[in-house]
C-alpha cells in the first residue's frame, strides 16, 4: 500500500488569527524560519530537509502562540529559549511516541 504524503500547510489558525505560511528560497532567508506577529505570516526556509522545516514550523508556531497569549510582551531571549527547547523536544515526543500521540489526538 502506498502512503499518501500530506501536503505542507499553507496557513495555521492561532487564536483568532490566521497566519499564512510561506516557503521561501534559501537565498532569501538567513534563519530557518521567521514569524511576523503583526502581518500574520510565517516564513519557512525551503530546500532544507523536510524534518528541519517541520521542527521550524512548530518553533514559529510557538512564537506566534506566545505573541497571541501575552501581546508580544515576553522577554525576547526567554521566548527564544522556550521556543527552541520546546519545538525540538515536543516534536520528538509526538513523532516518536505513537501511543502518546494516538491517545492525545485520538488517531
Ligand atoms: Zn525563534
Amino acid at each position: 500500500m502506498q502512503s499518501t504524503k500530506v501536503a505542507r500547510p499553507k496557513q495555521v489558525k492561532i487564536g483568532p488569527y490566521i497566519f499564512e505560511i510561506r516557503y521561501v528560497p534559501n537565498s532569501e532567508m538567513q534563519d530557518c524560519g521567521e514569524v511576523d506577529k503583526v502581518f500574520l505570516w510565517i516564513k519557512i526556509k525551503d530546500d532544507v530537509p523536510e524534518q528541519q522545516q517541520k521542527v521550524t514550523l512548530l518553533h514559529e508556531i510557538l512564537h506566534a502562540i506566545s505573541s497571541v497569549w501575552d501581546g508580544g510582551r515576553s522577554d525576547e531571549h526567554t521566548e527564544e529559549e522556550f521556543c527552541q527547547r520546546t519545538s525540538a523536544l515536543l516534536y520528538d515526543v509526538l513523532a516518536n511516541d505513537p501511543q502518546v500521540r494516538q491517545w492525545l489526538f485520538d488517531k
